[in-house]
């Protein structure tokens, strides 16, 4: 038994190893990847559901590798998280998204909103909002038009840190939402302490209907409820039309999802944003 142990050990050791050492190289093409340029930004578009046109974007990050194509963000965030590696690349992502919505603007096509997610080690840092006036001051780009997304369990972490950092953002004249909504633990005294003007539904409460009815009672509580504290609610994962007539009854002000858009290169959403424009 003893023996058996010790071989167990091995493998688990060696399996160990093995995932350490993927982790790691991983890490280290993902480092060489922000370096060299590899990282870009794909933009989802933010309807409002009264009048069906866009206004708005989320800006969600895609890794461009040579050899294996689009990486999603699923695969690299989470590593990146733990590595340290998220706060260059949090970096890079807001001065590129500024940079952008500021190209568009210059461009003259509709004002929208850039919402750009925010990682919890980001919200961790104090210089995060020296931050984000870095890249609001090299780039022109408006305050009033960037929206920085974070999510509700980040918040819940640090309280008391996340409210400062939440109020120090505020001052700067961004925008902020609450991401993955009603997936976290937020009081609703928390919440009426967060200087924010936006919840987000998570697409979990929106996938299931119209056949979950615990989902479809959550989903219509969040709008309610946010309503009742002056903020505006946006709804995730919107992949069918019942969805959104579900959502429009309730009078949800916005909605991203398939149904509309995937979230798509640069150009392509500027395309859909032309089409927008009056003719
Ligand atoms: P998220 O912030 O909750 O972003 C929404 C995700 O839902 C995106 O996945 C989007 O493509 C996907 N989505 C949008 N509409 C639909 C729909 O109708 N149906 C379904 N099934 N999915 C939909 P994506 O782009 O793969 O990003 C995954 C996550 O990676 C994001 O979740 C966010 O947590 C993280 N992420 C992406 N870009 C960044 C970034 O620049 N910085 C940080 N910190 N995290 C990022
Ligand atoms: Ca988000
Ligand atoms: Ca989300
Ligand atoms: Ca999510």
């Amino acid at each position: 038994a003893k023996a058996q142990g010790r071989g167990a050990w091995c493998f688990y050791a060696e399996e160990m190893t093995q995932a350490a050492r993927e982790r790691l190289t991983l890490e280290s093409r993902l480092r060489r990847a922000l370096q060299q340029g590899q990282l870009v930004l794909h933009y989802q578009p933010q309807i409002d559901i009264a009048t069906g046109r866009i206004v708005g974007a989320e800006a969600l990050v895609r890794w461009l590798d040579p050899d294996e194509g689009l990486i999603s963000p699923a695969r690299f965030i989470p590593l990146a998280e733990v590595s340290g590696l998220i706060e260059p690349l949090g970096a890079w992502v807001l001065a590129e998204a500024c940079r952008q919505g500021q190209a568009w603007r210059a461009a003259g096509l509709p004002e929208i909103t850039l919402a750009v997610n925010v990682s919890p080690r980001q919200l961790r840092q104090s210089d995060l909002p020296a931050a984000v006036a870095q890249a609001l001051a090299q780039s022109g780009f408006s305050a009033a038009q960037l929206e920085l997304e974070i999510t509700e369990s980040a918040l819940a972490e640090n309280h008391e840190h996340a409210l400062r950092i939440l109020h120090e953002l505020r001052a700067l004249g961004v925008q902020l939402a609450i991401d993955d909504f009603g997936t976290g633990y937020s009081s609703l005294v928390q919440l009426k302490r967060y200087p924010i003007q936006v919840l987000k539904i998570d697409q979990g409460f929106v996938r299931d209907i119209p056949h979950n009815k615990d989902d479809m009672a959550i989903s219509a509580a969040i709008v309610a409820m946010g309503h009742s504290m002056g903020l505006r609610v946006l709804a995730e994962g919107v992949e069918t039309a019942e969805q959104l007539e579900f959502l429009r009854a309730q009078g949800c002000d916005r909605y991203q999802g398939y149904l509309r858009s995937r979230p798509v290169p640069a150009a392509e959403f500027e395309d859909l944003l032309r089409a927008e424009a009056p003719h």
